[in-house]
């Protein structure tokens, strides 16, 4: 496995096998990585015969209070990981590889990127979206492998790919939790760990929402009070958002008129958890015959 940091390495490693290989698999990460973005790579392993990973703390994603200094790194232990996972190629740039003097192009999203996190964090998609597509640019991958941890960038990223006809699929991956439901998410070693206990409240709530809706209710707005109300009994947890949206166009719903995602983030003490699942209304009954 090798560690590449520049973006001619990287395309002069790939131009070399690209004849021969079938398909390309490329997991986009920032580090720090665990049991999740595994996940990831083991898929891209399965499905790929050339699996590229990159390690890359996006500076653009972050905003101006947020915590791009402090968010974890630790390269080696990452090789370990990807090693492990199957990874024949990380590429590991620097912030100036990937953002040269003068760069001035950007990729937006717009309607997609002003819901949930995106009212939070006004730069954050438009920094993901434009890491990726140069990412994708760089790899030229046939697949791309994203978690459905981070419901909405999954989304806006199937949308870039979409509208810019990009020549690649992205691949979706179902949410790595803790054995207690916590999501695994490289800012959980922000948590003391009487924060991580506290942080069990953000898998109730969603367990909460699921139940809610097998019983019936298909109105979100008292599914939303419930979670607030749960969530408010947490001391150390406050909510930022908590919302129900349609998964592809990511416009809230109030009524559970066919399958919804509920979407949450909660912030821990100073760490903000996010975490997301799936609400399908319950069947309606056969008509009595
Ligand atoms: P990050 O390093 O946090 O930017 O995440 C890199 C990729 O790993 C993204 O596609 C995330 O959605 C995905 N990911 C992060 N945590 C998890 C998790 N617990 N389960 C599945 N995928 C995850």
């Amino acid at each position: 496995m090798e560690t590449l940091t520049t973006v001619a390495e990287l395309r002069e490693t790939i131009r070399g096998r690209r004849a021969y290989l079938k398909r390309i698999g490329f997991v986009p990460t920032m580090g720090y990585l665990h049991a999740g973005h595994e996940a990831l790579m083991r898929k891209a392993r399965e499905e790929c015969d050339l699996v590229v990973a990159s390690i890359f703390v996006n500076p653009t994603q972050f905003g101006p209070t947020e915590d791009l200094d402090k968010y974890p790194r630790d390269l080696t232990r990452d090789q370990e990981l990807c090693r492990r996972a199957g990874v024949d190629m990380i590429f590991h740039p620097d912030a100036a590889e990937i953002y040269p003097r003068g760069n001035d192009t950007w990729v937006n999203v717009e309607a997609m990127a002003t819901a949930a996190c995106g009212a939070f964090r006004p730069e954050h998609f438009r920094g993901v979206c434009t890491v990726c597509t140069k990412l994708f640019s760089i790899v030229r991958p046939d697949r791309a492998y994203f978690g459905e941890k981070d419901f909405q960038q999954l989304q806006i990223i199937r949308r870039v790919v979409k509208d810019l006809f990009l020549p690649l699929a992205v691949v979706g991956v179902p949410t790595v939790r803790e054995p207690d439901g916590v999501a695994m998410s490289s800012r959980n070693s922000y948590l003391t760990p009487t924060e991580r206990q506290a942080a069990r409240v953000v898998p109730r709530a969603l367990a909460l929402a699921q139940e809610l809706v097998a019983r019936g209710e298909q109105a979100t707005e008292p599914i939303l009070a419930a979670l607030e109300s749960l969530i408010a009994g947490q001391p150390m947890a406050r909510v930022q958002y908590v919302t129900i949206l349609d998964p592809e166009t990511l416009a809230p719903m109030r009524v559970l008129t066919h399958e919804a995602r509920l979407l949450l983030a909660v912030f821990i003490g100073k760490t903000r958890l996010i975490d997301n699942t799936a609400l399908a209304p319950k069947a309606p009954p056969p008509p009595a015959v």
